[in-house]
């Protein structure tokens, strides 16, 4: 069988960031060069902050690497539950933020000329059964009443008929590998430092913090951000059992 690998990896250029190799001193130690962490150290770097990112592997090679690309406040069927769960405040907060997050990406785009394939496009969650057209419709009125840009149609341009779905207009979709190595090497050019093949392995907490990586090299930071997606460092949460 060929080898399965990611269109968005397939289709971009392998990074070359070194390894770290000397101790280093900065305010933010950001762990983990996928979506989070090169955000994270975009947003920080444009309010000048000294920082530095360190990868175990390759930068956006990690679940970020690996993604369906689309940029959307609409994830299956989520705003109705989210209500019953949580609250019309808590869902409208969490809408919002959604939202929020679909125009930054797509400001941060077009502030730094950025060309990853970023699409305004309308997002659907539909259904081929009758069982479920009750919930399409409920989610509906969800999302519509936390003012999302939710509406019900029964008509998808799909070769195969639907019953129902709920369409989320001016939602988005991107290359996520182009968006995320530009944003790479703009916070690079602007004196951020990334370090890839460069695996965490230990937080020493103080004031500094020191974040141990595998080579022993060791940086100094006031704050350390871990966007690993699993915590490496987890003392005292234990968060790892409940994931
Ligand atoms: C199949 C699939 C499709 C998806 N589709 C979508 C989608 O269409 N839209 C959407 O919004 N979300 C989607 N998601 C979810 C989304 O991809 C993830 O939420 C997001 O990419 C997570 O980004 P991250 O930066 O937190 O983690 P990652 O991208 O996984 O980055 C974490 C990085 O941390 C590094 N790391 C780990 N441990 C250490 C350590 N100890 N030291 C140093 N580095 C370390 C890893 O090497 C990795 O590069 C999808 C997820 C999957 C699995």
């Amino acid at each position: 069988m060929d080898r399965i690998i990611s269109y968005w990896i397939d289709t971009t250029q392998d990074t070359s960031y070194p390894k770290i190799e000397n101790d280093i001193d900065v305010d933010v130690a950001i762990v983990g060069g996928g979506i989070t962490g090169i955000t994270t150290a975009y947003l920080l770097n444009m309010r000048g902050v000294k920082l530095a990112v360190i990868d175990a592997n390759r930068i956006a090679k990690g679940t970020s690497g690996h993604t369906t690309a689309k940029i959307t406040s609409q994830h299956s069927l989520k705003y109705a539950k989210t209500i019953k769960s949580f609250g019309e405040e808590k869902a409208q907060q969490y809408a919002t933020a959604n939202e929020t997050a679909i125009d930054m990406v797509e400001e941060i785009v077009n502030e730094n000329n950025i060309d990853c394939d970023f699409k305004r496009v309308p997002a659907y969650v539909f259904t081929q059964e009758e069982e479920y057209i009750k919930k399409i419709e409920e989610e509906t009125s969800a999302a519509y009443s936390l003012k999302l840009p939710a509406e019900y149609t029964d008509k998808l341009e799909l070769p195969f008929a639907i019953k129902g779905a709920v369409k989320f207009s001016n939602q988005a979709q991107f290359h996520p590998r182009k968006y995320l190595l530009a944003l790479a090497s703009i916070i690079e050019k602007k004196g951020s430092l990334i370090f890839e093949n460069t695996r965490a392995v230990d937080i020493q907490e103080g004031d500094p913090h020191i974040l141990v990586t595998d080579s022993g090299k060791k940086i100094s930071a006031s704050r350390v951000v871990q966007a690993t997606r699993y915590h490496f460092f987890d003392t005292p949460r234990l968060s790892f059992s409940r994931l």
